[in-house]
C-alpha cells in the first residue's frame, strides 16, 4: 500500500519544495505569471474513494494540457478509436508540445498524437456541441462528473490571457486546416481549446480525475462507470508514450506510471489499480514538466515502488 499515512506525504512534499527555486513558473501565458513558485500541494485518492493529501490542497490553478486527457476520452467515447485516429497519430513526437514541424514534414499535416498542441487542437475540433458554449459545457459536464464536483469551471482570466496570445496555436490550426486535416472555423477551435485549458480545479479534484483512470474508469467515490474500460486504456497509454511531453522516456525509467503535466505546474498521476494522484507545483523545468512536482514523484516511487514496469 502506497502512501499509508499524511505525515508522510507532508514530509515529502516539504523535501521536494526544496528544489522550488531550480523551475521557472510559465510566463507566455500571461496569467500564469502570478503562481507563487513555493506552492506545492499533493493528493492521493485510492480506489476505496480514501484519500491523503499535504500542502494547501484548497488551492487552484488550470489543468492547461491536462484536459488533453479528458477531451480525448469524450471524443474516443463519442466516436470511436478508427475515427479519432484518422485524424491524429498515436506516436511521440520527441519534440516541444507546441512544435509545428512534424506537421510540414509529414505528407499531411496530421499531428503524431493527441497530447502535443497540434493534436490537442485537432480533437477539440471534433468536440460535440453546435457552438462554443455548448463544447465548453459539455466538457465541463464530464469534468464534473470525474471529480465529483458540480462547481467545477473555467478560468476567465486565464482563457483570455491564452486566447489574446495564442499565436503559434493559431498558426497549427490554420497549418491543419490547409490540409484538410481539421474542419471548422478556427476560432471557435481557440476558444473552446483556451477555456478547456483554463479549467480550474483543486489537487484533491485532479486526484480524483486520475484514480478514475487508474480505475479502469470507474470513479472510486460512487463506484459508477464513467468511461469504458477500453477509452480509459487507451488514455493512459497515451499518457505513458507522451503525457510529460518530450521527457516522457524519462519518465517512464524513472518514475513508471501513466501522468500527464500541465504548464499550470499540474500533474495527475493514474498508478493502475492503486491510486489517482494530484499534484501542484507551479515551477516548471526546461521541457514544462512541473520541477517540483517531478522531484515528489521521484521521492514517492523510492518510497513506494509506484513504476508499474
Ligand atoms: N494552453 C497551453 C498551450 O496551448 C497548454 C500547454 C501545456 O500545458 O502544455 O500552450
Amino acid at each position: 500500500m502506497a502512501c499509508k499515512s499524511e505525515d508522510v506525504l507532508k514530509s515529502l512534499v516539504e523535501e521536494a519544495r526544496k528544489v522550488a527555486n531550480e523551475g521557472k513558473v510559465a510566463n507566455y501565458i500571461p496569467a500564469l505569471q502570478k503562481e507563487n513558485p513555493e506552492h506545492l500541494s499533493c493528493a492521493i485518492v485510492y480506489p476505496n474513494g480514501n484519500c491523503v493529501s499535504a500542502g494547501d490542497i484548497k488551492r487552484r490553478f488550470t489543468l492547461q494540457s491536462i484536459s488533453k486527457i479528458i477531451n480525448l476520452a469524450l471524443v474516443l467515447m463519442d466516436y470511436g478509436p478508427e475515427h479519432v485516429f484518422h485524424r491524429v497519430g498515436m506516436e511521440p513526437t520527441g519534440d516541444p508540445f507546441n512544435s509545428i514541424i512534424k506537421l510540414e514534414t509529414s505528407s499531411k499535416a496530421k499531428p503524431l498524437n493527441p497530447m502535443i498542441n497540434a493534436g490537442a487542437l485537432a480533437v477539440t475540433s471534433m468536440m460535440k456541441g453546435s457552438n462554443a458554449e455548448d463544447k465548453v459545457e459539455y466538457i465541463l459536464d464530464f469534468v464534473r462528473k470525474l471529480t465529483n464536483e458540480p462547481n467545477i469551471d473555467y478560468c476567465e482570466e486565464v482563457a483570455i490571457s491564452e486566447f489574446t496570445t495564442s499565436f503559434l496555436n493559431r498558426s497549427l490550426c490554420f497549418y491543419m486546416k490547409g490540409d484538410g486535416v481539421i474542419h471548422g472555423n478556427v476560432e471557435e477551435i481557440m476558444e473552446v481549446y483556451t477555456k478547456h485549458c483554463a479549467i480550474r480545479l483543486n489537487c484533491l479534484q485532479l486526484a480524483r480525475m486520475g484514480a478514475v483512470f487508474a480505475m479502469d474508469g470507474i470513479n472510486p467515490l460512487t463506484n459508477e462507470r464513467v468511461m469504458p474500460k477500453e477509452v480509459a486504456r487507451i488514455c493512459k497509454t497515451f499518457m505513458v508514450t507522451c503525457g510529460m511531453y518530450n521527457a516522457s522516456g524519462e519518465f517512464a525509467i524513472k518514475i513508471g506510471i501513466p501522468a500527464k503535466s500541465g504548464v499550470s505546474g499540474g500533474i495527475m498521476g493514474s498508478v493502475p489499480g492503486r491510486m489517482g494522484i494530484g499534484i501542484f507545483g507551479p515551477p516548471l523545468n526546461e521541457v514544462g514538466n512541473s520541477h517540483t512536482g517531478l522531484k515528489l514523484l521521484e521521492l514517492l516511487q523510492d518510497k513506494y515502488d509506484l513504476s508499474m514496469f
